[in-house]
């Protein structure tokens, strides 16, 4: 019997669209149709006839694949985002069906097995070569290598062989292995507060949806105690999530977990490779791959039998994504958790405000970890008031002749710049004399953020967005990290030419670790950032010899802040406590707040106390203040209260409308006329239009308005009435932005 099925395509579209079919499909059956001139693969939304298009008029469905359909709830889920963050079904869907792999014909391989046929029967001589490959064969059947690696023949002997009848091929599918999890592999011996907190979860894994935060000091086991509601969950053969704010920070996370469950989980992230990609696909869909590790996006995958979420480091903001969809995956996760009606765990040191007060309201439970692990105490935080402890000029070492290229040779050295105060420098000797490892801390790639001209004035700006170059020494460019642009640094002004007045502004890592460099000519000094380690490799390697204690000073950006353990590392230095205070968007207070007290807490995990040294020009500010208390109520007191007042989250709720384009008339056209029909009425009020902070972004002009409403109003239907009353021509784009996390 013909039938007419709605099927969701993964494209910008909300709507299905009809398909007939000739067997029966069910619901969430992933199909391939017809669509323009092209196929798409799509999945089957609804059953009967969506449009009042002929029947004839209806293409026909090509081929449903032999693939577990998608589950209810994860149709759910995918609608469920899509109206929230008013994003197209279809694009949500993208994220579902984004291994592409997996709809092609599923790679095998070739092995070769006897027939029977002896070498008389083939009419072939007795060669040892040829009873070498039919000895090899009796043990099993093997590829044309392995037979010609096995046997020690050539590979025209195993063809001759084949020709004659006397091996036959044996197609086998090509299927990456993933081994479950052994549960009682190393279980370690939890502390009685761990074990209390475990306790707790455990019982959270047999009682359908919840959530709870795990909120515990950094160092003081979180990972051990989820690992053992995961290892419970995984005992009812389960699937488990794992989501983790970047997957290449994660190489000893994944280190430990083998070490607990001897054998490695998948991952899920946007640098695997094709196959990568289709076999963990294809195995989470399978239920092979029990405990998946993986960035937000794994949060849309097809789990067969999904019984536990986690998210690791839940305050960290890389959960919400705003490239093609804004959606925060923290939040999604959480959803998803109620649709599978399974337990889910925020694991953090430093929970945001949204997840305090549901936690406060009820909606969420919590359990805490109070102290470190064993004898490893919270650390020390002292303030250095740059205005009192002035940094003072160093002079770089003389160079040899070697390293010099120019002639600055024969010139003396001239003393130079410096960002560390004098009792930051004496502490780092210090430490470097005990033989202990100092870190230091600016959330700045780069060399400089700004290269100026000292005689014309002229500042070096990104030629397709509203922002500076930043000098990258190490690659000898100027990079705008907005767009990815790329130059090389200049010799003279590009202005007036001048040859001697381009200068650097500012310090970026690059330019601490030169300065540490010429003070302590003879410390290990590393440098992590996304530039100077941009793969996994590199980033593991750089920690490990961190690890080793093979670096004394590592000199990082915000990657230093996420997770790592390094027990001989007892000094943190902030090298610019004030860097995130500056901008003035909503989140800029807990955000600085979060990264100090992460970066913190990496110093003297172990047995030895570690010290943080926060340079800043404020020294009374509140946020810092609560850091060197170690007080995080009376930040969060603080906090709420200013949120309270001006309504915003999570008291009130927030949008943004970006509107942009490469015509900046039509651009700016439609922005004004969304503000003449901007909506409005008791506890809804529009701001803007106003020209984004970065008003030219890739090329792209653009403009902003911020839709804030009360906390019980439905913003996004709201949003959609709104969004409906304009017309927006094909050059320019109304991106929205539930709950916005930037401002530029
Ligand atoms: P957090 O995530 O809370 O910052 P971790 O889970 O990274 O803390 O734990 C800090 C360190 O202490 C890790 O090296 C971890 O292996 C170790 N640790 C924590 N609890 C135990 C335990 N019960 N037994 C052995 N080692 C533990
Ligand atoms: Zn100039
Ligand atoms: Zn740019």
């Amino acid at each position: 019997m013909e039938k007419i099925v709605g099927v969701l395509l993964p494209l910008p579209f909300n709507d299905v669209f009809d398909y007939k079919v000739q067997d029966d499909v069910v619901l969430g059956q992933i199909v391939r149709v017809p669509f323009g001139r092209e196929q798409q693969i799509g999945v089957a939304w609804k059953i009967g006839k969506s449009s009042n298009l002929d029947n004839n008029k209806i293409k026909s469905v090509i081929e449903t694949f032999n693939l577990p359909p998608l589950q209810p709830e994860l149709m759910k889920l995918v609608e469920w985002t899509a109206d929230y963050n008013l994003a197209y079904k279809g694009l949500i869907l993208k994220m579902v069906l984004c291994a592409k792999g997996v709809f092609e014909d599923p790679k095998v391989n070739i092995l070769y097995k006897l027939t029977g046929k002896t070498l008389a029967e083939a009419k072939l001589k007795n060669s040892s070569a040829r009873w070498r490959v039919i000895e090899l064969l009796r043990h099993g059947p093997y590829s044309r290598a392995e037979i010609a690696k096995g046997a020690g023949v050539s590979q025209s002997v195993i063809k001759t062989m084949i020709d004659v009848g006397m091996l036959e091929p044996l197609p086998v599918k090509k299927q990456k292995e993933f081994l479950p999890p052994k549960l009682d592999f190393h279980k370690v011996q939890l502390t009685a507060e761990q074990q209390a907190a475990a306790d707790y979860l455990c019982a959270k894994c047999e009682a359908g949806f919840s959530v709870t935060l795990l909120d515990g000091v950094t160092g003081s086991g979180k990972t051990e105690v989820y690992l053992e509601a995961a290892a419970k969950v995984l005992k009812t053969g389960k699937q488990v999530l794992i989501l983790v704010p970047e997957i290449s920070l994660t190489t000893q996370w994944l280190a430990r977990f083998e070490k607990r469950f001897g054998v490695k989980p998948a991952k899920w992230h946007s640098s695997l490779s094709l196959s990568e990609r289709t076999e963990t696909w294809r195995a989470v869909a399978e239920n092979r791959a029990k405990v998946l590790v993986g960035a937000r996006s794994a949060l849309f995958l097809p789990y067969a039998d999904l019984g536990l979420i986690v998210v690791d480091e839940s305050h960290d903001h890389s959960f919400k994504q705003e490239d093609a969809v804004n959606y925060q995956a923290r939040d999604i996760a959480v959803v998803r958790a109620k649709l599978e009606n399974i337990p889910i765990v925020l694991s953090t040191a430093t929970p945001d405000l949204e997840t305090i007060v549901n936690v406060e309201s009820g909606k969420y439970g919590c359990v805490k970890l109070l102290s470190r692990y064993a004898a490893a105490q919270m650390p020390e935080i002292k303030i250095i008031d740059l205005k009192k402890d002035k940094p003072v000029k160093w002079l770089p070492p003389l160079k040899s002749g070697k390293e010099s290229d120019n002639a600055e040779q024969s010139t003396p050295p001239k003393p130079q710049m410096s960002w560390l105060a004098p009792s930051l420098c004496a502490a780092l000797a210090e430490n470097l004399q005990k033989g202990e490892q100092s870190m230091l801390f600016l959330n700045r790639r780069g060399y400089a953020p700004l290269v100026i001209c000292r005689d014309c004035g002229h500042r070096i700006q990104c030629p397709h967005c509203t922002a500076w170059l930043t000098e990258h020494l190490k690659s000898g460019k100027l990079i705008c990290h907005h767009c990815g642009y790329m130059t090389n640094i200049p010799k003279v002004c590009p202005e007036c030419g001048s040859e001697s007045g381009l200068t650097a502004c500012g310090p970026g890592v690059e330019r601490i670790a030169e300065e540490v460099k010429g003070r302590f000519p003879e410390a290990r000094v590393e440098i992590l950032s996304s530039d100077t380690a941009s793969s996994f490799n590199d980033i593991s390697a750089a920690i490990s010899r961190m690890e080793k204690g093979e670096t004394d000073i590592i000199i990082g950006t915000q990657i230093l802040a996420k997770g790592h353990h390094f027990p001989a590392l007892t000094l943190v230095g902030i090298v610019d406590a004030d860097l995130g205070l500056m901008g003035s968007d909503l989140r800029a207070a807990e955000q600085t707040f979060q990264l100090l007290s992460q970066v913190s807490g990496r110093a003297g995990r172990a047995e030895k106390k570690g010290v943080v040294y926060m340079q800043t020009l404020y020294p009374e500010n509140a946020v810092l203040k609560a850091l060197v208390d170690g007080n995080r109520e009376e930040f969060v007191k603080l906090e709420k209260k200013s949120r309270q007042t001006l309504h915003l989250p999570p008291y009130g709720k927030l949008a943004a409308l970006i509107v942009s384009g490469t015509n900046v008339e039509t651009t700016s056209k439609v922005a004004a006329e969304l503000a003449k029909c901007a909506p409005h009425g008791n506890g809804v009020e529009v701001l803007g239009p106003a020209p984004a902070p970065i008003f030219m972004l890739r090329g792209k002009f653009r403009y902003r308005l911020l839709l804030k409403t009360l906390r019980n109003i439905n913003i996004q239907v709201i949003l959609q009435n709104w969004l409906k009353t304009i017309s927006v021509p094909k050059n320019v784009h109304v991106e929205v932005d539930i709950n916005p996390y930037s401002f530029m």
